[in-house]
């Protein structure tokens, strides 16, 4: 039983729209009542009842090195007592820069800003300033964040204009957004076919990882990159989950191609608020005050938040960390596979490193109506039978679960054993 969750979640409800200041943390795709954390270490997080948890939700990827990674605390600590904030410009904004543009591919410009919402939302403003085009075509699965244009997506699997998701979005903003499908080249042909002359840009997550793990199929990003060219749009790499957690130069690094402009967040700030939009010169430049586009921060490059992506981005360094990424990543998805078989329940993974999750779906899972015909009935039950054995999921499974150094082969294998107990006793029910 969870009474001190329960009794401050009641207050929350009085209070905060939903009890939460992000929607799925209300955790209305599983029901019941989210658990409120006290604290994390490592890969595992204590409730506010004293529950401890193996936790993979792991702030939604930030933490690659688990909770209160000491390098990330000491220098946060040493920052705080310098100050909080100048709004002058400093240092260490400059040090993050120099490791952004030496590590992601086609960033020779970067400007920091405070969330992953923020950084597309200004990326596609420069998009739209350097083609002088409106129209832009992002993918039905993939998330960019709450901007406007960013929430569309195709009516009923038709492609369409798109269509507002959300009430307050006007529907003469949401019709310049163009609606494809990931892993879906001809979706996207079809798209510039028809509307060539007013497409922007393509955004993409090159690992989709906001409806579950999809990775790209052979030949899909760099299809993705031969219409761009021919038709004169920007090629975004929305990078904000997967930018320095698949690999230090995200995505792009792994499949060699080079985006325009890349959207990062998530593991850049180490846990703090901080994102970044960063691409070719030539687009950069036309970011005020260097050009004429628009867009500024109070807090962006806050100093503490920078030096917690300093801390963050020199761990970086060492060469071993994706090694041991990939090797969790690979222990942990073999381990399910073996105990979902032995179970006799259908599942297929999706994984980059360590960005995964199960699907319970006997089919190969590529795009999104792959996604939504996957048993997510059965999902949830397999959330609440680990959270029972101790492991904390993502409350939803259209969410990616994320690994950290933390989670070593000890870690791995309890929650391979917490999945083995949890499949059984479905199984069984
Ligand atoms: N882009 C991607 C790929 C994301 O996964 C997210 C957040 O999950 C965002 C953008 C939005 O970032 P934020 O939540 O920091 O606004």
């Amino acid at each position: 039983s969870r009474p001190r969750s329960e009794a401050i979640f009641q207050r929350a409800l009085e209070l905060v729209p939903g009890g939460v200041n992000s929607p799925v943390r209300a955790w209305k795709s599983v029901g019941g009542t989210p658990v409120h954390i006290r604290s994390g270490s490592g890969a595992r997080c204590t409730d506010v009842d004293g529950h401890v948890y193996i936790d993979l939700v792991m702030s939604y990827g930030p933490l690659l090195f688990g909770h209160g990674h000491e390098p990330v605390v000491e220098a946060v600590r040493e920052a705080l007592a310098r100050g909080t904030a100048f709004g002058s410009p400093t240092e260490g904004e400059v040090e993050m820069a120099e490791r952004i543009t030496a590590w992601v591919p086609g960033v020779e410009r970067v400007r920091l800003v405070n969330s992953g919402t923020e950084a597309t939302m200004s990326a596609l403003r420069v998009a739209r300033a350097a083609t002088g085009r409106d129209g832009f075509v992002k993918l039905e699965g993939c998330y960019h964040g709450h901007g406007d244009s960013f929430l569309v997506k195709a009516g009923s699997g038709a492609l369409t204009l798109g269509a507002p998701d959300s009430p307050g979005v006007p529907a003469s903003l949401a019709e310049r957004t163009l609606v494809g499908s990931y892993n879906d080249t001809e979706s996207v042909a079809r798209l510039f076919k028809e509307h060539s002359g007013d497409i922007a840009a393509i955004f993409v997550e090159p690992v989709a990882g906001n409806m579950g793990t999809v990775p790209p199929r052979p030949g899909f990003l760099e299809s993705l990159r031969e219409l761009c060219d021919q038709h004169g749009a920007l090629l975004v790499f929305d990078e904000v989950m997967s930018g320095f957690r698949v690999a230090r130069g995200g995505y792009a690094e792994i499949c060699g191609i080079t985006p325009d402009l890349v959207t990062m967040g998530k593991v850049i700030g180490g846990g703090l608020p901080i994102a970044a939009y960063g691409g070719l010169a030539k687009w950069m430049n036309l970011v005020a005050p260097a050009g004429k586009v628009y867009q500024a921060g109070t807090l962006s490059g806050n100093p503490i938040a920078v030096a917690a992506g300093n801390a963050m981005l020199a761990c970086l360094e060492d060469p071993t960390v994706y090694e041991r990424l990939e090797r969790s990543g690979a222990r942990l998805e073999a381990g399910f596979l073996a105990a979902a078989k032995q179970a006799g329940i259908p599942m297929t993974f999706g994984r980059v490193g360590s960005m995964l999750n199960p699907f319970f779906s006997g089919a190969p899972v590529h795009t999104f109506a792959d996604v939504l015909a996957t048993d997510r009935e059965l999902w949830t039950q397999f959330f609440r039978g680990m959270l029972e054995r101790g492991v904390l999921l993502p409350p939803s499974p259209f969410e990616a679960f994320f690994l950290s150094t933390a989670h070593d082969d000890g870690v791995v294998d309890e929650i391979i054993e917490a999945a083995t107990g949890t499949l059984n006793s479905l199984t069984r029910a």
